[in-house]
């Protein structure tokens, strides 16, 4: 059981007679398709975007990820691009077709971002940034809310109503790991969320073992455990050199390991009664 349900008003499974599908640019989230979305950690240079969308794209991405406001723990560390990011973005959706997922950081720059974005992105330091749910509540924009890392799944949906509750219904859940004792992974990527929050919310549910794991590694493993538990989507970090770049090296998969992971994620799919779509999406 998740606590709080009086308070679980919007998000409650029994809110709504079905589950809640978000459509954007021809990418159904919370379908009987599993949705990957990949991209860099950060969006750090044209070339480095350009090369990276077309090849998450070629192995059956769906939308592209990529930070240009980047919350990190030092101030001395790479922080994203800001405006000239979202213009890369921009351009990479222009070549490429996919629909972006961007993170928005702060309630002044969501027009800013809004003005690129096809889905925002609340990071995980903001889940319960109220100020900045309210904000994004009163978007037209779908919303893809990241698990605050020491949130329970009652507080998380808490938040989630937060964005409901402005009349923004587009709302996705992302589990991408907590904080525990153990110190081998970044986190501990908690897969029990996904048929908990399957069972008591009507929303999709997505999980980022990229984060979740913090090693390349185990995101292939990772991601096909989260399928396996009925996970929506995927959100998966690719960058074209992992060890230079800028933010989240050691997590990035390259191109050629991310086509392998979409490869054993539909194999597992397939299995449970979903698919991954990999034929290439138009250009639009
Ligand atoms: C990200 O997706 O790049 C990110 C910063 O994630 P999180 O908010 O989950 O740490
Ligand atoms: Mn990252």
């Amino acid at each position: 059981m998740i606590d709080a349900s009086p308070a679980l008003r919007l998000t409650a499974r029994d809110a709504r007679c079905d589950a809640t599908v978000v459509s954007v640019r021809g990418a159904e989230i919370g379908g009987t398709e599993v949705v990957i979305m990949a991209g860099p950690c950060a969006v750090e240079s044209e070339v480095q975007l350009l090369a990276t969308a077309r090849a998450v794209r070629s192995a059956g991405a769906k939308v592209l990820r990529g930070g240009a406001f980047k919350p990190r723990t030092s101030p001395y560390t790479f922080r994203g691009l800001r405006e000239e990011g979202l213009a890369l973005l921009a351009q990479a959706r222009a070549e490429t077709g996919l629909p972006i997922v961007t993170e928005v950081m702060d309630a002044r720059h969501l027009e800013m971002v809004s003005d690129c974005a096809d889905i925002l992105q609340i990071g995980s330091r903001n889940m319960q940034n109220f100020t900045l749910l309210e904000a994004v509540g009163a978007c037209r924009l779908p919303v893809l809310l990241k698990r605050g890392m020491s949130a329970t799944l009652s507080e998380y949906l808490q938040a989630a109503e937060y964005i409901m509750a402005g009349g923004n219904d587009r709302v996705i859940l992302c589990e991408r790991g907590i904080r525990t004792f153990e110190p081998s992974t970044r986190n501990t990527l908690d897969l029990n969320a996904v048929p908990m929050l399957k069972r008591h919310t009507h929303l999709p549910v997505i999980v980022d073992p990229s984060h979740g794991t913090g090693h390349s590694w185990m995101v292939a493993p990772m991601a096909a455990a989260a399928i396996a538990a009925g996970a929506d989507g995927l959100l998966i970090e690719v960058h074209c050199d992992p060890p230079s770049a800028l933010s989240d090296a050691s997590q990035a998969l390259t191109p050629g390991e991310f086509e392998q992971m979409v490869g054993d994620v539909a194999r597992v799919a397939a299995a449970v009664g979903r698919s991954v779509e990999r034929a290439a999406c138009h250009v639009t």
